[in-house]
């Protein structure tokens, strides 16, 4: 079996590593077009504590206690000046993306998975598909697909709100949601440590708050000086740091009807991405490729391991999208939600999602069907 996989993020690199786990003699080669130093965005939530809970990633790594993964037990939303401190339950784990992609990394490299870094991002007639018997597109939301297919009936629907990721070296304990009033709008933070010495820190405003800060007109620097400024009391003296991949923009949500056509199959972003104010999208790329490794142990043929995949994969996918549209959708209409009272504001974020089936339970079930 000879398969070829596009793009080495944790859907890609965890699809690989498993897969050749269980299937040794199969040639799996991994191509990505960033350098190897190359890691866009700074730390990600993940549920659970590793190694005992198997949706988190870093449960099937070895070396999951070697990357710094910070567990956060507390949740804490930040509203005019009050803040409401609560149990997350289930252990949050954050980890920095550079630290779980460089374990995926080693994981591969130790099975001889071959990893060709600094890859031309090659368009689809290029990819001479009919020289591998499977060929997997894991290349995430960034260009919209270069292998955009119709076949897979691709849908694209871009937020309202405007974001940017940043990191910083101020060392927020808990999961933090803030809920800034400024002169130029309203302006939301969401905020973790995800190392010993770093924290995440995403920004959303409405286009219009966006406009009235004038952020169009500024530069990267000036930007996160004055988004540092509004979230001041909070970042106590602590600065903003940008990406040079990170800019503001509005979030993409990529859907696809089907996940596969002949012999190509997506994976991760690739095939369904959600807002992040629901911190699911790398255990849903990472669930997509367990629930791929299992299909295609089951099934001697391709075709078949797909349809399987493909039944599966794509209810859960959408129930995914849904939730995070919903979570999306709830941001986008704060201006209607910030006067009501902290314990309020509090009570609507928690119910937001509360009309859909729940996603874990939906997660749980593929993951352990998954696994088994
Ligand atoms: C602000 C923000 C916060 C987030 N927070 C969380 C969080 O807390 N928890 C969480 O679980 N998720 C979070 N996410 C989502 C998470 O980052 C993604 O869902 C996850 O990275 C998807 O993994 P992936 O492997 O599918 O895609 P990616 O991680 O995007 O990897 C795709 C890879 O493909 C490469 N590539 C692209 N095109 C090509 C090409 N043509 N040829 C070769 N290689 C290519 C890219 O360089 C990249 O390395 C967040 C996202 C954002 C934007």
């Amino acid at each position: 079996m000879k398969i070829l996989v596009v793009g080495a993020g944790p859907a890609g690199l965890m699809f690989s590593y498993r897969m050749k786990k269980l299937k040794p003699d199969w040639d799996i080669k991994v191509i990505e077009k960033n350098d190897i130093n190359e890691v866009t965005g700074w730390g990600v939530v993940l549920p659970g504590r590793a190694p005992h809970h198997p949706a988190n990633p870093l449960s099937h790594l070895d070396d999951f206690d070697q990357l710094s993964a910070q567990y956060l037990e507390e949740f804490k939303l930040v509203h005019c000046g009050q803040s409401n401190m609560k149990s997350t339950g289930l252990p949050v784990c954050a980890v920095e993306r550079r630290a779980l992609l460089g374990s995926l990394q080693k994981h591969c490299k130790r099975l001889d998975i071959e990893i060709e870094y600094s890859s031309p991002a090659i368009s689809e007639p290029e990819l001479n598909r009919d020289n591998y018997d499977l060929v997997v597109l894991s290349n995430g939301i960034n260009h919209k697909s270069t292998y955009f297919r119709q076949e897979l009936k691709p849908e694209i629907e871009y937020g309202k709100n405007k974001y940017i990721w940043y990191g910083t070296s101020k060392t927020f304990d808990s999961l933090n949601l803030i809920f800034k009033h400024h002169p130029k709008g309203i302006f939301v933070a969401h905020a973790y440590k995800y190392s010993n010495d770093m924290s995440t820190f995403a920004v959303e405003c409405s286009e219009q708050t966006y406009l009235n800060a004038e952020l169009d007109k500024l530069s990267d620097e000036e930007s996160a000086f004055f988004i540092a400024q509004v979230f001041e009391e909070e970042l106590e003296g602590h600065t903003l740091q940008g990406q040079n991949g990170l800019k503001w923009r509005n979030f993409m949500t990529l859907s696809h009807q089907k996940s596969y056509d002949q012999n190509l199959v997506l994976l991760g972003d690739a095939l369904q991405s959600g807002h992040f104010s629901i911190g699911h999208g790398t255990t849903m790329a990472v669930l997509s490729s367990h629930m791929l490794v299992k299909a295609l142990s089951e099934y001697t043929d391709i075709p078949s391991a797909l349809k399987s995949f493909d039944a599966k994969v794509i209810p859960l996918m959408s129930l995914f999208r849904d939730h995070a549209n919903t979570s999306r959708l709830w941001f986008e209409s704060i201006e209607d939600n910030i006067n009501l009272s902290t314990t309020e504001l509090v009570e609507s974020f928690d119910t937001r999602r509360n009309a859909l089936p729940p996603l874990p339970k939906a997660l749980g079930q593929n993951l352990m069907e998954a696994l088994k």
